[in-house]
């Protein structure tokens, strides 16, 4: 039998088990520590101070608490992302459609979101010859969007009140009419951006027990055809001239 590092060997029949595993699969006995729930506030706390050690906490947890609450609301993110690229506000008389547009359409792009990123990977993992739980990426990757949560409770507030649906034009820019305003809130959407990015790779390194350079191939390929994905999506779906 060879000793694959990916892999749990039960200390009392030496059967290997998923690096995940909680329970041998052969003679049932505690492979590891697991909690049965997750605290939204604690686990979304860990994932700033100590992402990895959140990631394993979640993958351990019998119940993904919030995990799609968390996908919903980042989605609402990530319709917002959408306006802003396309220049949304152009095509509305008023901010308030365009707030409750995205605010409708985010949690179902959200969750679609993730599904799909979860579903890449675990294709992708299996080329590698290794195994995904579809619930634990499920969990990770909507944990590892808590800094678009956080973007969507705290910059798209600010956003909208200063800049109505102008934040959503390209003609004229948002520059053009405010720009510190909107150098500064542009510059810490970009930093949550990058960090997620982060949490994701990280995410992946705990989901496959990968190094990081292993991490990374694994995430971003997935990460590129599902953005590639939706840039389609909308050249299909968009009016010429605006993409
Ligand atoms: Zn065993």
């Amino acid at each position: 039998m060879t000793i694959d590092r990916h892999m749990n060997t039960c200390p009392i029949c030496q059967v290997q088990n998923h690096h995940l595993a909680v329970t041998c699969t052969s003679c049932g006995g505690y492979l590891q520590n697991r909690s049965e729930n997750l605290d939204l506030f604690a686990t979304a706390w860990t994932i700033i101070e100590r992402p990895v050690r959140a990631f394993r906490m979640i993958a351990l947890s019998r119940r993904k608490n919030f995990a799609a609450a968390v996908a919903a609301l980042a989605g609402i993110g990530f319709a917002f992302g959408i306006f802003w690229v396309i220049g949304a506000g152009e095509y509305t008389s008023s901010a308030v459609n365009l707030f409750a547009a995205g605010t409708l359409l985010g949690p179902a792009v959200g969750m679609t979101v993730v599904l799909c990123f979860t579903m890449l990977v675990k294709a992708m993992a299996a080329t590698q010859g290794s195994a995904v739980s579809v619930k634990n990426a499920f969990a990770i990757y909507s944990y590892a969007l808590v800094p678009v949560v956080l973007s969507v409770l705290f910059l798209l507030p600010v956003e909208v009140i200063v800049f109505g649906r102008y934040f959503f034009f390209l003609h004229p820019t948002p520059y053009s009419l405010r720009p510190v305003a909107y150098v500064t809130l542009v510059g810490l959407d970009t930093l949550c951006a990058l960090w997620t990015l982060y949490l994701l790779w990280a995410g992946t390194k705990v989901l496959l027990d990968l190094t990081w350079r292993r991490a990374l191939i694994i995430f971003i390929v997935p990460l590129l055809l599902l953005v590639a994905g939706i840039i389609g999506g909308l050249r299909l779906v968009l009016p010429k001239g605006v993409s």
